[in-house]
């Protein structure tokens, strides 16, 4: 199966995610748990939706910010830190934009940070004037030198970022961090985070005037359901009424509970849906407030 030749047919939506790489499975796996499922094709570039009229373009992360410029793609899963580098490249072409986040999703975690030597003792962003700093993110490092007055020269680097400073094509580096490991493998540490990363759901920088507007709003929906859902347990237990009010405050993050009466005089049985961490440390904190019979239960989908 291939993709319709043009982007004419406007009755399906297409959604452009990671074909191989860190955002792949996790993209794949959140919108399976919004319901999608999906006929592969055999080159894998193209999987047409079976449940619902909305089908997959698996591609290149750097990609998809122009192909839903380009309105190949109605919506993409790409990081954060992809996005915001091709507007700010778009608009200091004097480009307007064309696509924006349209929910953050929770997985992908990372920073662009700045890093320079392990030997040098930062100062703040003016010692950088006239240093060279390698990166892939050129628009962002720009922007940001621009903000903070400082006169550094941007060097372009597609790959292997953080090994430049040791071959001397710059004095520091701007690249994207999560451990930290990579940069103290080659001597060098993080000294200012420009932007918190993760992976978003882009759409266009307006909204969809047929009817992929009403798949997109039924998408948001359960997305909206299963981000929710990801990190929230249904916690169960008995206890006797009038221990109530030193319980209730120790349910983690949670809706108004479901309290339901025993037929055995004053106990009660309740249930809560918590979106905070259940930890064994909170269970047990119930417990010595007076909880009994304590349940911890994963929850499969929500419709709020
Ligand atoms: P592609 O072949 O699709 O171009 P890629 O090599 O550019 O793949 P990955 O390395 O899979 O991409 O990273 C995709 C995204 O994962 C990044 O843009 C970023 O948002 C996120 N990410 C999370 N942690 C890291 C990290 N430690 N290093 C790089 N990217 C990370
Ligand atoms: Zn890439």
């Amino acid at each position: 199966m291939s993709p319709p030749a043009s982007a004419a047919a406007r009755d399906r939506l297409r959604i452009a995610i990671q074909k191989s790489g860190r955002l792949a499975e996790p993209a794949r796996a959140l919108l399976a748990a919004c319901g999608l499922s999906w006929r592969e094709s055999r080159d894998r570039l193209f999987c047409y939706g079976e449940t619902l009229p909305v089908d997959l373009l698996l591609v290149r992360d750097d990609d998809i910010p122009g192909l839903i410029a380009d309105g190949v793609c109605d919506l993409g899963v790409v990081g954060r830190n992809v996005l915001l580098e091709q507007d700010g490249d778009r608009r200091s072409n004097g480009r307007e934009s064309a696509f924006r986040e349209w929910r953050a999703l929770g997985f992908g975690g990372c920073r662009l940070a700045l890093a320079v030597p392990e030997a040098w003792h930062w100062e703040g962003p003016q010692q950088l004037a006239g240093k060279r700093i390698a990166t892939s993110y050129p628009a962002l490092l720009s922007q940001w030198l621009a903000g903070e007055g400082v006169d550094a020269q941007v060097v372009l680097l597609s790959g292997s970022v953080e090994i430049a400073p040791r071959l001397g094509q710059a004095e520091a580096i701007c690249d994207l961090v999560s451990s930290g490991a990579t940069l103290s493998a080659n001597q060098l540490k993080p000294v200012q985070t420009l932007i918190e990363s993760e992976a978003v759901l882009a759409g266009p920088a307006g909204g969809f005037d047929d009817v992929r507007g009403e798949l997109a709003d039924l998408l948001l929906r359960r997305l909206d359901g299963a981000l929710r859902v990801r990190n929230s347990k249904l916690l169960m237990f008995q206890a006797p009424r009038n221990l109530l009010d030193e319980l209730l405050p120790l349910l983690p993050d949670a809706e108004p509970p479901t309290v339901m009466s025993l037929d055995n005089g004053d106990g009660v049985a309740l249930q809560a849906l918590c979106h905070g961490a259940v930890t064994w440390q909170r269970l047990e904190e119930l417990k010595r407030a007076g909880a009994r019979g304590l349940m911890v239960v994963p929850v499969e989908g929500m419709l709020a």
